[in-house]
């Protein structure tokens, strides 16, 4: 059985915590469009170059380039029982794009699934994965502050939150209530994915 899902929501709504979770559930791998890109610019590859100022400013990096990353992973052999998309698409390019990367692999989605949080607690979270990063000696992410934030959800809005709508209109779209405890997050995702198998 393969399962190919996408998580959407806003930044901080949880989707990171909740792909870490399927990927130990269901055995396929998270793919985030976010720590690929933090990886390029750790490395210093010619995409890092490009992506770090504007990853740096909470803008979106262009569709081109993370168009490009994923249709290279979805290739890669532990994508072939499927994948949990975090943080991609984030645009409707984007959207299109998948749907021609999966169409073009005799692929198809299985779900989208959406978390819904309320937006007065998302700030609260980010600041306090800062502040766990730090006590946990990890590094911090540069993004990861009040004012960065605010461009963050500027751009969700403006660019990522028409895909609700996208989804909802192919009648892919399933919301989860983002504001649950983490363990309920998880329980509501693997009705629905329990639902599609
Ligand atoms: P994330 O870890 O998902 O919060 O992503 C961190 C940053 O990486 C974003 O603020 C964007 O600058 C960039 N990024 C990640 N995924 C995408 C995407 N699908 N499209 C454009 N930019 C992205």
């Amino acid at each position: 059985m393969t399962m190919r899902l996408i998580l959407l929501g806003p930044p901080g709504a949880g989707k990171g915590t909740q792909a870490e979770r399927l990927v130990a559930a269901h055995g396929i791998p998270q793919l985030s469009t976010g720590d690929m890109l933090r990886a390029a610019v750790a490395a210093g590859t010619e995409t890092g170059k490009k992506a770090k100022a504007v990853m740096d400013a909470g803008e979106l990096v262009s569709d081109a380039i993370v168009n490009a990353i994923v249709a290279e992973r979805i290739d890669q052999p532990d994508c072939a029982k499927g994948f949990i998309l975090d943080g991609y698409p984030r645009t409707l390019v984007q959207a299109d794009a998948v749907e021609d990367m999966l169409e073009s692999r005799g692929m198809a989605l299985d779900a989208v699934i959406e978390l819904v949080v309320d937006d007065k607690a998302l700030v609260g979270r980010i600041v306090k994965r800062a502040e766990e990063a730090a006590a946990a000696g990890k590094p911090v992410r540069k993004d990861d502050n009040p004012h960065v934030f605010d461009e963050r959800l500027r751009e969700y809005y403006k660019k990522t939150a028409p895909l609700t709508g996208y989804y909802y209109a192919k009648r892919m779209l399933t919301t989860v209530d983002g504001m649950a405890p983490i363990d309920h997050v998880t329980s509501q995702i693997n009705a629905v994915l329990n639902g599609k198998a």
